[in-house]
């Protein structure tokens, strides 16, 4: 089977991390620290805060700027459910907006949905594609609004040369062992403000302030979401080698957009000239004659060996939130999760993996094309 993503790691991710196994300390080393460090230089900017999960990274970060009971705010429901949960976890309400075609929130929608409640906006850079920040950004100076951006497809990407984690108040990233670096399970935000990141270190670790000698003061109410140093070793090794990983996905989509390029069953993803994506994801999106089949395409891709999966169900849709807000349609939204499918695309994959992925997949569309949907 060839999964849609995959980790790669090689001896020299094993070596940092046994190296820290045989050291003194396991967690609240040095490690952490470094990592913290290294993910500052590569994205450039002031502060990095890494958690044990993007999850953890998002409370924090939703926390810290203060986002709570009463309030809103504006996201995508073409995410995974963490990135509406932990704001419901703060008693606040997400406010789900539209995406366009790539999957990516549509920034023509975000004004009618402000509110006087309404607190942040939390754009999410599908499989790694960047939203447009800019006009993003601008509605918020507008209204005064945080934006924090859930990047955790988006580690690597860029805007002219800009990487992601730049453009906002805060930024998430997640290190789960599929996302486009690993530390097993991890997060990490990115912030320019210093009071952000000393309040995001607090909310990791228990509030708690300690003293030079022994003691310590608990000064705001917090978590255990420390990420062990090696988890954090295993993060620098592979820092260094994120440009391979990078350039190998891409090496990947650019042959997979060369032989879909003028098929009529379905349509891909264009990444803007100005744009690096990561390529997390490669998503096709099927024509809406194939939505009946899609499951049948799916079942016949998976028996084929290759690991599809589909990304994503807004987040609208899950029971919780039905139960809880009444059911929500959004056109865009709701038609994206019908056609959608994600095909493998990761650095451990060859040009004849994707090749014989190309191939099965031509011929599974082109079988059920005759059938389509009985509307
Ligand atoms: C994976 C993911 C998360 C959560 O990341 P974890 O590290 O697994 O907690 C949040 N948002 C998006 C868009 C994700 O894909």
């Amino acid at each position: 089977m060839i999964p849609y993503s995959c980790q790669s790691i090689n001896q020299d991710d094993i070596d940092a991390v046994t190296t820290v196994l045989k050291s003194t300390h396991l967690t609240q080393g040095k490690e952490v620290e470094l990592f913290e460090e290294d993910i500052c230089t590569y994205i450039n900017c002031k502060h990095a805060v890494v958690f044990n999960s993007a999850t953890s990274a998002l409370l924090g970060a939703y926390a810290v700027c203060g986002i709570g009971e009463g309030d809103e705010v504006i996201t995508s429901p073409i995410s995974f459910v963490a990135t509406s949960n932990m704001l419901t976890a703060l008693g606040a309400k997400p406010v789900w907006c539209d995406v366009k075609l790539d999957g990516n929130i549509d920034e023509r929608f975000i004004k009618r949905l402000i509110t006087p409640k309404t607190k942040a906006i939390v754009p999410v850079h599908f499989g790694g594609n960047p939203v447009n920040i800019h006009a993003i950004n601008k509605i918020a100076k507008e209204y005064n609004l945080l934006v924090i951006e859930d990047g955790a497809h988006a580690f690597g990407s860029s805007i002219d040369g800009k990487k992601i984690g730049t453009f906002s108040d805060m930024s998430i990233f997640s290190f789960h062992a599929i996302k486009p670096i690993t530390t097993g399970e991890g997060g990490c935000v990115v912030t320019d403000n210093a009071e952000f990141a000393k309040r995001l270190k607090l909310f990791r670790s228990h509030g708690i302030v300690k003293k030079k000698l022994y003691g310590f003061d608990m000064v705001m109410l917090g978590h255990n979401f420390r990420m062990t140093d090696f988890a954090a070793a295993l993060g620098r090794s592979q820092l260094r080698r994120i440009e391979s990983f990078i350039n190998k996905r891409e090496h990947i989509a650019l042959y997979y957009d060369e032989r879909f390029k003028g098929n009529r069953l379905f349509s891909t993803i264009t990444i803007p000239k100005n744009v690096r994506s990561s390529r997390h994801l490669y998503p096709i999106v099927l024509i809406p004659q194939l939505q009946c089949p899609k499951q049948e395409i799916f079942e016949h891709l998976v028996n084929s060996g290759i690991g599809v999966q589909v990304h994503y169900k807004p987040i609208y849709q899950n029971s919780y939130y039905k139960e809880k807000f009444g059911d929500t349609h959004l056109h865009v939204s709701d038609d994206f999760y019908l056609s959608e499918l994600s095909i493998p695309c990761h650095q451990k994959m060859s040009i004849d993996d994707a090749k014989f992925v190309a191939d099965t997949l031509l011929q599974i569309v082109q079988k059920f094309s005759h059938r389509g949907c009985a509307f």
